[in-house]
């Protein structure tokens, strides 16, 4: 019996808090914190007219590391599931590690102004953690998270070595708007304008973005045939769990992140960014200093709004290469969720709901200690097999493609 603080009401904290309230015997008490306290009692109100369970909302800037310590000294939660913003990351790791209560995320910290995605500065917490025998969970949603266990699975269960990966991420899913993003617009425009990289022998290799200054498309991209979804274009990107699987497999020859991106989707990035609204450097606008990023996001449709109207399939994997038994082995481990299916269970649309499930497993492994630990570690490193039961469990059921049924690359 354990109490949890959600912090984050956005599309994927209405998951979080859905999916926990419908595992009472793990996450006997619920709390629901964001910036925006309107944003927790809509939640809570949809949790107790779908599962019939009441869940307690409060107000906190998450940016303040005093205001998180004095709210955790109150509520006294088990454990802290942070899905408000990569940017707050490090002032709530701050306050777990003050408190000493176990944190765990979905997506590594971002600095304001700076198209960057590293681990660094969440691992560089491992000390304060290990200090009090504490522990963070880093990258605990879909991808990163199910991706980096499919990984460990495939370690455990399928190979003896893994020489290469390929993580491919597709949402054939259809919102109805003209341009709208499925996460939070800053974090996901950010993610998809920088420029494209990979490791390959032991180096990082640069590819261009996913659209060139002059308006054309990226050279890397290719056609891969997703179980549930068909065959579609796809694009190189960097995506943070690259950085933690290269160390996690040190016998990798090659890794690389794959995403499908829509005509309409492409075509109104390109003229975004042509006309300077995704840039993230502060300029000054009637006198007043915006970021231009910032001010698109404002305009865009909330991610979580997109869920009532929302057809189509995610189809996400992971593909490896590498030997079994001194033969060489392919395999294909991946999830299909249903947009649709998901509004009717909780409200949310697929990204949300791919994300928010994983979080609250991580929460429950933690919480029955089938994952222990101290310090701060990434999902890959622990045991994958009772996590990949509860995602049959949860709603994100996966299947193995081998051999001569893997889609080729
Ligand atoms: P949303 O933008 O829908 O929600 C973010 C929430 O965080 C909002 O409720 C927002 O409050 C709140 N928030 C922002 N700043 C603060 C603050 N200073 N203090 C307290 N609360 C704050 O985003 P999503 O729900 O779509 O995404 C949540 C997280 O999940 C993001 O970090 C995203 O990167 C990650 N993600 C991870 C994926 C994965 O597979 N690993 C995939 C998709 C998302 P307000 O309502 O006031 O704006």
């Amino acid at each position: 019996m354990s109490k949890v603080l959600i912090i984050g009401a956005g599309g994927v904290g209405s998951v979080v808090a859905h999916k926990c309230a419908q595992v009472p015997e793990v996450f006997s008490e619920i709390v629901l914190a964001s910036r925006t306290v309107s944003k927790c009692q809509k939640i809570a109100d949809s949790v107790l007219e779908k599962i019939g369970r009441k869940i307690e909302v409060r107000e906190i800037d998450a940016m303040n590391v005093s205001d998180l310590v004095k709210l955790i000294q109150e509520i006294k939660p088990n454990i802290i599931i942070n899905v408000a913003l990569p940017g707050q990351d490090l002032a709530i790791m701050a306050a777990c590690a003050e408190t000493g209560v176990p944190y765990l995320d979905t997506a590594n910290y971002e600095p304001p102004h700076r198209a960057e995605f590293r681990y660094e500065w969440q691992w560089g917490m491992n000390p304060l953690f290990k200090y009090k025998n504490n522990q963070a969970v880093l990258g605990c949603g879909f991808d990163p998270g199910v991706t980096g266990v499919f990984c460990a699975y495939a370690k455990k269960h399928l190979f003896d070595k893994i020489y290469n990966i390929d993580i491919v991420d597709c949402n054939a899913g259809n919102h109805g708007h003209a341009f709208a993003t499925n996460f939070d617009p800053a974090t996901n425009i950010r993610e998809v304008t920088q420029v494209g990289r990979y490791f390959e022998n032991g180096k990082w290799v640069e590819t261009a973005p996913i659209i060139n200054k002059d308006g054309s498309r990226q050279d890397f991209r290719q056609t891969f045939d997703f179980p549930g979804a068909g065959p579609k274009e796809m694009f190189l990107i960097y995506h943070e769990e690259l950085q933690s699987l290269v160390d996690y497999l040190p016998e990798l020859k090659r890794i690389r992140f794959w995403m499908t991106f829509g005509e309409q989707y492409l075509t109104h990035l390109r003229v975004l960014q042509n006309v300077g609204l995704t840039r993230i450097d502060p300029i000054n606008f009637q006198g007043k200093e915006i970021i231009p990023l910032d001010f698109l996001s404002a305009l865009l449709p909330d991610p979580a709004s997109l869920a009532k109207n929302y057809t189509g399939k995610t189809s996400i994997g992971v593909r490896f290469e590498g030997e079994k038994d001194g033969k060489p082995k392919t395999a294909f481990i991946y999830n299909i969720c249903d947009h649709a299916k998901c509004y009717k269970e909780v409200g949310s649309q697929a990204i949300s709901y791919t994300t928010g499930v994983p979080a609250m497993i991580g929460a429950k492994m933690i919480l029955t200690e089938k994952w222990k630990g101290s310090g701060v570690m990434n999902v890959e490193n622990f045991d994958p097999d009772p996590f990949m039961e509860d995602l049959n469990k949860f709603g994100l059921p996966w299947e193995i493609a081998q051999d001569e049924n893997v889609p080729k690359i």
